[in-house]
């Protein structure tokens, strides 16, 4: 599991297959290795699973443009020693087949597949949110804009999001006053199920009580029976100093509220920054490009420069030529967490003076015929290479 392989890979496809392309290519593979048709062989169950996970992703189109992003790195924050079991996020293999070959309208004959291997079962439950079984809320993510100079510093932000939240009114139970949650008889509470396919024994989430093991009599009405209601909440984010574009910060237990009291998910915060007027940011330097006279640039002197803190002097030596570059160390951006900054490269840019009165040109007319043909490195050279070309 070390190295995952990529999922267009994995379904063979290429990276701008279309939706139908996509579904098309998990049709074909899927059928090829699923465990009814490769009985005993586990490297068909291990090619089955991985494109369960590979449709479950690239088939959905919010997930999709997560894992074009970032890549694997989209669904793994959070692995390992979480709270909840099966927080990676991704559905049973089975349960993804089922709604691919069994789906509503089912297109090009998909319902003839669909007996075949599962007997005409129909359905599949409470749909989406019985799925994993899992009381889980879902995960949420936000895009948040900010400036260079928040990222510069750290700032604190409030978002404001629409999400699942614990409804008071029945305490997450998700009945009504007089009402009661009971046991569901048909998994004794467990919310699962095992049903065999084939050789296979497979879990699934309990048809009945869609998972959750209870059913309840006389459902709460600001709810449904959910637990928990949509609501506009107002969330307080720390973004430190040195967040870079793209970066994910991670809300924990700030995404929609779980199902009757279930563990809340997380909520995403994926940071954009902002063009700046003036930098160019590059990691942890940050790039300007300075316009300076003529006049200076030949006679050398000094410079003030722009940098996140205020204004910095930089002297330049006579004779700079436009394209110059000079680092100033530490005065880049924050490295994320380390107390220490990047550097600030300066770009000089000549600038030829315009609109020059009579005497400003008679003056510039009196130094060039006194320079002659001398005092130009660059030029020297040029005409040297240039004589070689046409001889
Ligand atoms: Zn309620
Ligand atoms: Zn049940």
């Amino acid at each position: 599991m070390a190295s995952k392989r990529d999922y267009y890979e994995v379904l063979g496809v290429i990276k701008g297959a279309s939706a139908d392309e996509i579904k098309k290519a998990y049709r074909q593979l899927a059928l090829k290795y699923h465990p009814d048709r490769n009985p005993d062989d586990k490297a068909a169950e291990e090619n089955f699973k991985e494109l369960g996970e590979a449709y479950d992703v690239l088939g959905d189109a919010d997930k999709k443009a997560a894992y074009d992003r970032y890549g694997h790195a989209a669904f793994s924050a959070g692995a390992g020693a979480g709270a909840g079991a099966g927080r990676g996020g991704f559905h049973d293999p089975f349960d993804i087949f089922r709604e691919v070959f069994g789906g509503a309208g089912g297109g090009g004959g998909g319902g003839s597949i669909f007996e075949e291997f599962f007997g005409g079962g129909g359905g599949g439950g409470g749909g989406r949110g019985a799925r994993s079984g899992k009381a889980r809320g879902s995960d949420l993510r936000y895009d948040l804009e900010i400036s260079l100079e928040e990222a510069a510093q750290g700032v604190e932000k409030q978002v404001e999001l629409e999400r699942a939240v614990a409804c008071d009114t029945c305490a997450t139970t998700g009945a009504a006053k007089g009402g009661s949650a009971k046991t569901c008889p048909t998994c004794g509470g467990v919310g699962q199920v095992i049903a065999s396919r084939g050789f296979f024994q497979v879990q699934q989430p309990c048809p009945d009580c869609s998972g959750t093991g209870q059913i309840i009599s006389n459902p709460c009405s600001d709810c449904r029976g959910q637990g928990r209601v949509e609501k506009s909440t107002r969330i307080k984010l720390r973004i430190p100093a040195g967040i870079g574009e793209g970066s994910r910060l991670r809300s924990s237990g700030n995404g929609d509220a779980g199902f009757r009291g279930g563990p809340a998910g997380d909520l995403y915060v994926v940071i954009h920054i902002k063009k700046h007027e003036v930098f160019d940011r590059e990691d942890n330097d940050l790039f300007c490009e300075i316009p300076v006279s003529y006049a200076k640039t030949t006679l050398g002197g000094e410079l003030l420069v722009p940098t996140m803190e205020g204004k910095a002097s930089l002297k330049i030596p006579a004779g700079t030529q436009s394209g110059t570059v000079f680092r100033l160390r530490g005065k880049g951006m924050p490295v994320l967490n380390r107390g220490i900054k990047g550097d600030l490269l300066v770009t000089i840019q000549v600038e030829v003076p315009t609109n020059l009165n009579a005497e400003q040109k008679e003056k510039l007319k009196a130094f060039a015929d006194s320079c002659g043909d001398q005092n130009t490195p660059m030029s020297e050279g040029f005409f040297e290479k240039a004589k070689r070309f046409f001889s």
